[in-house]
Parts: C-alpha cells; sequence; structure tokens
C-alpha cells in the first residue's frame, strides 16, 4: 500500500489527506473546487484534473464528500476506471462520507462490480479529530476490505470499528447521531427548565450528570455555559458540530426509518426541531445553540 487517491478535499478531507502523506503515502488528490486543489498542491499532494487521474496507479481510494448523489457520481467514474484495469490488483475503496445508506451499499456494488474492494467507512469526531488524526471511523464490508482499508484508516483515526457487512458503518453512525440529537435537546430543555425554576447551572450540572440523566450531552458537552467541561457553549455556540450537519443526519435517519419501515417518532420530531432551528438561522451553530433560543423564548 502507499499509492492513495483523496477525493474531496474540504474541511474534514484535506487534514485526513495530509495525515497520510506524512504518514509516508503518496498521495494523488481530486476536488472539484480550484481552490482546494491549490491547497493539497501547496500540502505537497499531487493535484489531479479528474477523478480518473487521481485513482490511476492507486491502491487505495478516499473519498469524503457532501452527500450520496455526489458519492454515486464520484463512484461511477472510479468504476469505469477500475473496469479499465487503471488501478492496482487488490485496490480498495474507502468511503468516509456521511450519506445515506442506500447510497453506501449502491456505492458498494459499484465498486465491487468493478472489481475492487469497498468499505464504508463514515466518521465521528469532527475537524479537530480530522486534523489530529484521532477519527473514529465506523466500518461497513466484507473482512477482507476491511483488513485491506485498516491500516489507512489507522493513519487518519484513533478507533476503528468494523461494523458488519456494506452499509453497516453507515447505519451505525446514523443511529448513534440520531440518538445524539434526541439526547442533545432533551439536555438544552432540562438546563433551561432547571433555570428557569431558580436552580444554578452548577448545581444542575452537578445533580444531572451524576445522576440517571447523565449523558454525553450533559457530561461531556453541556449546553449550559459556564459549567461542565470546556464546550462550544462557552464560545458562544461556536461549533464543534454544526446543527446543519446534526439536520443532515437527522434527515438521513429518518430516510433510513422510513426505508426499513420503522417509525422513530423521537428521531422524527428531533429532525423537526433542528429544521426550525437552521431555518431561524441556526445552521453554523453549534447543535448545542438549541439551549441559548430556548432560553431566549
Ligand atoms: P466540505 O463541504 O467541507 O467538503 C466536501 C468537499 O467535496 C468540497 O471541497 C467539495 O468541493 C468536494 N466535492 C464536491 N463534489 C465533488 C466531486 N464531484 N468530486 C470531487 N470533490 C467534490 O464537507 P466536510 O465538512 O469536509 O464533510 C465531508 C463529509 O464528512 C460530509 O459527508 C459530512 O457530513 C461528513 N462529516 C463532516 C464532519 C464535520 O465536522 N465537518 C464530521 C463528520 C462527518
Amino acid at each position: 500500500m502507499g499509492e492513495i487517491a483523496f477525493i474531496g478535499l474540504g474541511n474534514m478531507g484535506l487534514p485526513m489527506a495530509r495525515n497520510l502523506l506524512s504518514a509516508g503515502r503518496s498521495v494523488s488528490a481530486f476536488d472539484v473546487s480550484e481552490a482546494a486543489r491549490a491547497r493539497a498542491t501547496a500540502e505537497g499532494m499531487r493535484a489531479a484534473a479528474s477523478v480518473a487521474e487521481a485513482v490511476s496507479g492507486a491502491d487505495v481510494v478516499v473519498t469524503m464528500l457532501p452527500n450520496g448523489a455526489i458519492l454515486s457520481a464520484v463512484y461511477a467514474e472510479l468504476s469505469a476506471a477500475a473496469e479499465a484495469g487503471a488501478l492496482k490488483a487488490g485496490a480498495v475503496a474507502i468511503d468516509s462520507s456521511t450519506v445515506d445508506v442506500e447510497s453506501a451499499r449502491g456505492a458498494h456494488a459499484t465498486a465491487t462490480a468493478a472489481g475492487l474492494l469497498s468499505v464504508d467507512a463514515p466518521v465521528s469526531g469532527g475537524v479537530g479529530g480530522a486534523e489530529a488524526g484521532t477519527l473514529t471511523f465506523m466500518a461497513g464490508g466484507s473482512d477482507e476490505a476491511f483488513a485491506a482499508a485498516k491500516p489507512e484508516l489507522e493513519v487518519m483515526g484513533g478507533r476503528i470499528v468494523h461494523c458488519g457487512g456494506p452499509g453497516s458503518g453507515q447505519a451505525a453512525k446514523i443511529c448513534n447521531n440520531m440518538l445524539l440529537g434526541i439526547s442533545m435537546l432533551g439536555a438544552c430543555e432540562a438546563f433551561a427548565l432547571a433555570e428557569k425554576l431558580g436552580l444554578s447551572g452548577q448545581a444542575a450540572f452537578e445533580v444531572i450528570s451524576t445522576s440517571s440523566g447523565s449523558c454525553w450531552s450533559v457530561n461531556t458537552y453541556c449546553p449550559a455555559p459556564g459549567v461542565g467541561p470546556e464546550s462550544p457553549a462557552d464560545r458562544d455556540y461556536a461549533p464543534g458540530f454544526a446543527a446543519a450537519l446534526m439536520l443532515k443526519d437527522l434527515m438521513l435517519s429518518q430516510q433510513a426509518a422510513r426505508a426499513s419501515g420503522l417509525t422513530t417518532p423521537m428521531g422524527a420530531y428531533a429532525a423537526e426541531l433542528y429544521e426550525k432551528f437552521v431555518a431561524d438561522g441556526g445552521g453554523e451553530k453549534d447543535f448545542s445553540g438549541v439551549m441559548a433560543a430556548l432560553r431566549g423564548g
């Protein structure tokens, strides 16, 4: 392994590609944005003019793209190149974008039909984790594909979990983030109500974080300012994890629930509340910023 094609050099992709480069891999980088390609070149990567050029001679392809439709289009180009014999034998395609489970499974099918090994490996940990190389990867794919992808995932991440077959990584990510959205809204409501009832934030934190209401949204990422470990609440809700991205993940959870015939009323309501928060201008705020909206209301 060593020849990496990296496609999608945005907020997450560029630092992830940088870590592969720093670990001694040769990185051929493609993004539709000229500015992104220029940043990759400035960091010592080879900028390619197309997906086909980027993946030529690669033994690993990593994609970090905005959504499922773009992923499908990129995988169509990738598979055409693979069918033309442009990639090394045994090459593995790793998709780390957050997309719907259906698109993830479609990408697997496209890649494997073209003779590639394929892994969906969405991440949590945000831009900070991408820069530090400490992302958590939730991976889906065959044992053989996972084994081929693992050394590269270990360069970019701190924790790698093989969740199961194709699409399992996306499934795990969507379920986790649906619960996170719900629990964060609950934490915001609890701390806003505590305040109205005359409790100090500190008292509310001390009780809830050590009682049955404790959860990551309270203990690690408390939406009330000035209490608990430092969090976006302490910097006027600068992200962190932007509310627009939480809304995206909640929508994916609802798409997956519909496709599998399950109703998830709490997830649906969380999606609705974040949709309103984003429509009211909160999209660039951290997702815990709902707390400020509640206090103001
Ligand atoms: P971003 O918008 O900063 O980057 C996406 C990049 O893809 C852009 O540079 C864009 O020009 C490029 N792109 C679009 N279409 C392309 C195409 N056809 N070919 C090549 N490049 C193309 O987004 P991001 O924040 O880096 O997020 C990427 C993915 O990671 C998303 O799916 C997101 O949901 C997920 N994610 C983001 C975070 C986060 O905190 N930012 C955390 C976890 C997961």
